[in-house]
């Protein structure tokens, strides 16, 4: 490969992306090594959705860890972060059930056998788009590592963990009532549910009370569970139904005797305070039935249709459907005492957005609690922080509340449950590999149908690609890992379910930190969504401004705790910045002339010393916001930092040294870029690997390269001093040049008026320079500014300055120029004064922030009083 060949005139991303993407994985760059002596940095990225594509989330997700693995590989820590994708039950079931049922087949009629045939098939063919698209954005993975849940290691480490927990009794099968989606087909867990507030309606149905004239009117959001109540329930102390305990109510259209039963547990407020009781069918009459040792009657089945209990009128018919007969016959039959509109939660399906339907059935469940209270513990005792800290609050909730979980799915694609009926006698073989026979009667045996919640196997992640149950090296060496990176969405799904099995089968936390990052939304804070047409595509942009400017984008816009507000126009800006970077690369590429030019500390400019000073505080600054996750803090800082320091004047600065032909100037250009480049590296890592390839020098490759540190004695406040009396000469020089509309080329004269001694001498050292980059003929200080000559005066920083007109001065357009400044600063001088009078901004921002507040403040009153002054002395003019 050439790259010491020029730098090309524009900067392309396409080929640039292509070239290095290629290079990092072919060197192995991003492998890691086991038996390194290096520290080691390791994290898991949560496995991505096989069926998945690429999400703007995905590169968020991506981007920020990625940062972060960039940085401490640079810092010379051994890392390793491990891909991997998720085989997601429901989510493949979705995509081929509906491709059988475009050939008029279903699961069933193809059998297990050939719908799992199909469903590798499908993998095997589609799980490389979500891969490859990952790898464009250029995150840093080890994908010699690459794992996925199916994969042959990783099934026997989910079998393992089922057959311990079991064998421990922290599994176990039950009759429960569980949340089902008709559409998906599957139980879910309580974590699936996303309850929604709908306006439905209230039905209040008479209940006659046999060998009695009276009725009790119970309300029910649902009539058609009705068909299989079997009570009434009041509360024991409510006086309307005191003389109704004990009685038995007639069910309308089943026609049968139910019982008045009495239970604490009923709201006397709610509707008339008499409830039905449907066990079979709601969660709160389930627990009251197994209370009351009601009759649990199926009414509704797991696809959503009416049972035969349900009678033979409604059998066969869709929930729904039933609902409004089931109404209608009430009516007809004079039960229907009233229809109020009633606003309620009710549970969908998190993968299909379909009502849940209650669903009595035997299902297997982890025993959560002993798990939870460990997990619970470790993190009140500091040993997983979670960034930002109030998530940790959002943990304990649930945590605190937590309910046993439900894992078994009725899908196929997935790990089959390890339980073996034995047909004969019943028992349960609960064991890793299949059993011959029964072990008690010898009877022969039938595997469960029922594989295992997808997220059961995803909270064994960060240990079971690592080779566990075996002791391997990687299990060793990378286990626990240090960060865990995810939205908060999956919290519950992903964090706190590792945390518990990681606790469980190492003995181990999972991962130290747990950065919880914000959701991706449009300009106007929405949710990025199809219906709404305001989705941004990543692809798509890195396709217009390359992946730096979005990798850059994500992380100027990631406030740790914040939703992100992406807009494409910020993306435009910071591909700009990429050009900008490339542009002033390609000018200090073309001007090193030296072959290995040296720096002589003797011939260090102010400018040198100054670019050094502010490399050295960005460098530290960087190193702070980093640690603390603040991403959007360090993309600013460096923003300003390359864009206004480094080119806009350090590269100024460097061009007289460079015309007068001095090393020394070579040599800082050469430091000072390949730092930056470095700092830069973590966030945009193509443009800044192919613009290092090109300096003089340099290693295999910066992404392995060593990080910059804060060199010692390179901060220098004197120096920083000095250089901002410096650039505020020349600006305000600039700034009456270009509003009196004098020619660049037009030398002029300026007088400055003394200020401190130190300033003015400092000032005065640094004439030559000032002159150049002002376009100055000559630079004179004197006591006080001469009168009578009509000069054209501003004030920068302490000095003020007077500026020789070429030409005879207009009073009128300068008195203009002015007024004009003098609006600008008294809306700025507002401006800061509010944000200063805000408590709640002084109390909440930086104390850096509020001090240089102040300290603009103080200046601009200062600028202010000055050109009052000159505009006053004007004014006296004829
Ligand atoms: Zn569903
Ligand atoms: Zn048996």
């Amino acid at each position: 490969m050439n790259t010491k060949s020029e730098l090309a005139k524009a900067y392309d991303p396409k080929p640039v992306e292509e070239r290095w993407g290629t290079f990092w994985l072919e060197e192995g760059l991003f492998t890691g090594d086991p038996k390194s002596p290096k520290p080691k940095f390791s994290m898991v990225l949560p496995p991505a959705n096989v069926t998945g594509i690429l999400h703007m989330g995905h590169a968020l997700c991506f981007t920020l860890p990625d940062i972060i693995t960039r940085w401490k590989r640079m810092q010379g820590y051994n890392c390793m972060w491990l891909p991997g994708t998720d085989h997601a039950s429901i989510a493949v079931h979705n995509v081929i059930e509906k491709r059988l049922a475009e050939k008029g087949l279903t699961r069933e009629k193809v059998g297990r056998d050939e719908f799992l045939h199909i469903a590798w098939d499908w993998k095997e063919r589609y799980a490389g788009v979500i891969t490859s698209q990952l790898k464009k954005l250029g995150a840093s993975l080890d994908w010699s590592r690459e794992r996925f849940t199916m994969d042959e290691g990783f099934s026997r480490a989910v079998i393992q963990v089922f057959v311990s927990l079991y064998n421990e009794g922290l599994i176990y099968r039950d009759y429960f009532l569980v949340n089902r989606c008709p559409h998906c087909g599957t139980v879910l867990s309580d974590i699936e549910i996303e309850h929604k507030t709908l306006c439905g309606k209230l039905w209040h149905i008479r209940y006659p009370v046999e060998g009695s004239d009276e009725s009790i009117v119970v309300a029910t959001t649902r009539p058609e569970t009705m068909l299989g109540d079997t009570a009434v329930a009041v509360h024991p102390d409510d006086e309307r139904y005191a003389h109704l305990h004990d009685k038995k109510v007639r069910l309308p259209i089943q026609n049968t005797l139910i019982p008045v039963i009495t239970d604490e547990r009923v709201e006397r407020e709610f509707g008339t305070g008499a409830v039905k009781v449907t066990p079979a069918h709601d969660p709160v009459d389930f627990e009251l039935g197994k209370k009351h040792g009601l009759e649990q009657v199926i009414v509704i089945d797991g696809a959503g249709k009416m049972t035969e209990a349900a009678g033979p009128e409604f059998a066969g018919l869709d929930r729904f459907a039933a609902r409004a007969k089931v109404v209608q016959k009430l009516q007809d039959e004079g039960f229907l005492v009233k229809i109020e509109d009633y606003q309620h939660a009710v549970g969908h399906c998190y993968r299909c957005q379909n009502i849940i339907e209650p669903h009595l059935s035997w299902q297997w469940f982890v025993r959560i609690k002993p798990l939870a209270d460990e997990a619970i513990r470790v993190v009140e005792a500091g040993l997983i922080e979670f960034i930002p800290s109030n998530w940790t609050k959002t943990y304990f909730e649930w945590m605190y509340n937590i309910h046993d979980w439900c894992i078994s799915r009725q899908l196929w694609w997935g790990h089959r449950i390890p339980a073996w009926y034995c047909r004969d006698c019943g028992k349960i073989i609960v064991a890793m590999e299949a059993p011959a026979a029964c072990d008690a009667c010898g009877g022969p045996v039938d595997q469960d149908e029922d594989v295992l919640d997808t997220w059961f196997s995803s909270a064994l992640w960060p240990f079971g690609t690592l080779g566990w149950p075996d002791e391997t090296e990687d299990l060793k060496a990378f286990y626990p890992t240090d960060l865990m990176s995810t939205g908060f969405d999956i919290i519950f799904f992903w964090v706190a379910r590792m945390i518990m099995m990681g606790l469980k089968f190492r003995g181990q936390i999972p991962f130290k930190h747990v950065f919880i990052n914000g959701l991706v939304r449009d300009l106007k804070r929405r949710k990025m969504s199809k219906s709404e047409g305001n989705i941004i595509d990543p692809l798509e942009m890195i396709d217009k401004y390359g992946t730096d400017a979005l990798r850059f984008t994500l992380a100027a816009l990631a406030v740790p705790g914040m939703d992100l507000a992406l807009s494409e126009e910020r993306m435009a800006g910071y591909q700009a910045f990429a050009n900008k970077i490339w542009n002033a690369s390609r000018f200090v590429l073309m001007n090193l002339k030296t072959e290995k030019p040296a720096i002589k500390e003797a011939e260090l400019t102010l400018a040198d010393r100054w670019i050094r000073s502010r490399l050295a505080s960005v460098t530290t600054a960087l190193e702070t916001s980093l640690r603390q996750y603040k991403f959007y803090e360090v993309a600013d800082l460096l923003y300003h930092f390359v864009w206004h320091e480094f080119c806009d004047w350090y590269i100024e600065f460097a061009k007289v040294g460079l015309r007068e032909g001095r090393t020394t100037t070579e040599a800082v250009l050469a430091d000072a870029l390949d730092r930056i480049l470095k700092l830069l590296h973590p966030f945009m890592p193509f443009i800044t690997e192919e613009i290092w390839q090109h300096l003089p020098g340099t290693g295999k490759s910066i992404a392995v390269a060593p990080f910059p540190v804060a060199e010692a004695g390179w901060e220098d406040t004197r120096v920083e001093k000095t250089m901002a009396l410096v650039q505020a000469v020349i600006v305000e020089t600039r700034t009456i040049r270009t509003q009196n509309k004098i020619a660049p080329k037009d030398k002029l004269r300026v007088i400055v008026k003394t200020a401190g001694v130190e300033e003015t001498s400092a000032l005065e050292s640094e004439a030559a320079s000032v002159k150049t980059l002002a376009g100055l003929e000559s630079l004179e200080f004197a006591a006080a500014l001469p009168e009578g000559e009509g000069l054209l005066k501003g004030v920068a920083g302490p000095f003020e300055i007077g500026i020789v007109p070429v030409r005879p001065a207009d009073v009128g357009q300068e008195r203009d120029r002015l007024q004009r400044e003098l609006v600008k600063i008294a809306a700025e001088v507002e401006k800061i004064e509010r944000k200063l009078g805000n408590a709640d901004f002084v109390a909440k921002a930086p104390t850096t922030v509020v001090t240089e507040n102040r300290a603009r403040l103080e200046e601009l009153q200062v600028r202010r009083d000055k050109l009052g002054q000159n505009l006053a002395a004007l004014a006296e003019r004829p």
